[in-house]
């Protein structure tokens, strides 16, 4: 019988030894050796640093900071200036999901987010002043868009502004003054930096800016009671009169629409943990039926039992073949925003079902997080609304193929 706390048993993809894996159409072949041995690498770290205790610091809400240096270590940060392909990246983020969906949370927040913003967007000093330190994790990013009153039309309702002071710098050069807040931004408690939007009181367009996040006037309180990714530490922050320089603005920003080709690679990598839910899902479901007895026969042998998990590794599979062409299609360089969002809802679908019926599978033991299950169940749903909610990003696809616009 699988022990309370199957977060204390060795990485999901070996839990069933002789069984197939839940990369039922073996798509991690299409890597090249040097991105099979990396993965190994990480899976090798996940099972050792984060499978063992990902349960507890759910239960607590607390983030592991400690581990940190050793996730920096395997060099994992802006896989393409590193040289490796999309679909790697897309597995990275899946594996890291598959274990412990707040860490992968984490990674994708701070380099998939902060950093690539800063490969994208920052000007020459900014990269050589912050990104050897944020791709070593010795400085953390966050990445601040979503306000208190608007979340899917923050684009068009965005309330946090910023002023241009001229000579408002102590060198003599212009700064900015922000007012605003911003809501659930992860890392946004203990993150040094942040990626703060904000419309531009002169012209309304939006603009990107580098927040300091000591600086006076930021105030950061922790979101408290969040029934998923609870070691993800999400924040309420605000911003009174907070000054920032001119040289801590993003020059290539200037709407909203700029920021579109980040928000592509971002969502590509939410859609990315859909999967990985789906293959920890299957992992744990499969395993609780192969070993739990009921009616003196293992659960597996029931074929109801043995149909949901056949409907869970289908989903799976699925959603895996559908981010596997993105990533060709990104690497092509033709990844458009309505086959990212078409992947994004998609999977996201998937995925509660799949989620929902291994919760259901694993009986009474599915509501306790020791069994894992109600940890992979719980984090669904914050994958299925950020980064777009499943209902935006539907009407994106709609809006595509039918020429019209349902979402205002
Ligand atoms: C755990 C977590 C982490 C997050 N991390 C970050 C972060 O790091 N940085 C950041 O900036 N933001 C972050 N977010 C915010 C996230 O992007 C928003 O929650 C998301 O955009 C939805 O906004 P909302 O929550 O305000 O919901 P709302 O926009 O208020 O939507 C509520 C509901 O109405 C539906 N809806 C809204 N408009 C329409 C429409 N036109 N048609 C049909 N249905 C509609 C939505 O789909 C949803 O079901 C995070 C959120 C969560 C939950």
């Amino acid at each position: 019988m699988m022990p309370a706390g199957l977060a204390t048993s060795p990485a999901p993809a070996d839990s069933v030894a002789g069984l197939p894996t839940a990369d039922f159409f073996d798509f991690e072949s299409m890597l090249n050796a040097r991105e099979q041995a990396k993965l190994a690498e990480l899976r090798v770290f996940l099972a050792r640093e984060v499978a063992p205790f990902a349960g507890e610091w759910w239960n607590k809400a607390e983030f592991p900071a400690h581990i940190l240096p050793k996730l920096a270590a395997l060099e994992l940060s802006a896989p393409a200036q590193r040289g490796y392909s999309n679909l790697f990246a897309g597995l990275v983020i899946a594996e890291m999901t598959r274990v412990d969906t707040s860490l992968a949370t984490f990674f994708l927040v701070h380099h998939d987010l902060f950093v690539e913003s800063l490969y994208g967007f920052g000007s020459e000093e900014q990269k050589a002043r912050l990104l050897e330190d944020a791709a070593s994790l010795r400085t953390t990013g966050a990445f601040a868009l979503t306000e208190p009153g608007h979340g899917s039309d923050v684009a068009g309702g965005m309330e946090t502004v910023a002023r241009r002071v001229p000579g408002g710098a102590p060198d003599g050069g212009d700064s900015w003054v922000l007012n605003g807040a911003k809501r659930w931004i992860g890392n946004g408690t203990f993150c040094d930096y942040m990626l703060v939007w904000a419309r531009d009181e002169a012209d309304g367009g939006v603009r990107g800016f580098i927040v300091d996040a000591t600086l006076p006037g930021v105030s950061r309180s922790r979101i408290e009671n969040k029934i998923a990714l609870r070691t993800v530490q999400n924040a309420d922050i605000v911003f009174k009169d907070v000054q920032v320089a001119e040289s801590d603005r993003f020059a290539g920003i200037n709407s909203f629409e700029d920021t579109n080709e980040l928000l592509r690679g971002s969502r590509i990598m939410v859609a990315w943990q859909g999967v990985g839910q789906q293959l920890a899902a299957f992992d744990v479901a499969r395993q609780y039926a192969v070993e739990r007895r009921q009616f003196g026969r293992p659960l597996a042998k029931f074929q109801l039992v043995q149909q949901q998990l056949v409907t869970m590794l289908g989903n799976a599979v699925a959603s895996m073949g559908m981010m596997v062409r993105i990533a060709q299609l990104q690497d092509q360089g033709a990844a458009d925003m309505p086959q990212v969002a078409l992947a994004k809802s998609y999977v996201s679908a998937r995925m509660r079902e799949t989620v929902g019926m291994g919760r259901s599978l694993l009986g009474g033991n599915g509501i306790v997080t020791d069994y894992r299950m109600a940890k992979i169940f719980a984090d669904a749903e914050a994958i299925y609304t950020y980064e777009g909610s499943f209902e935006i990003n539907t009407l994106i696809v709609g809006r595509a193929v039918t020429g019209v616009s349902a979402i205002v």
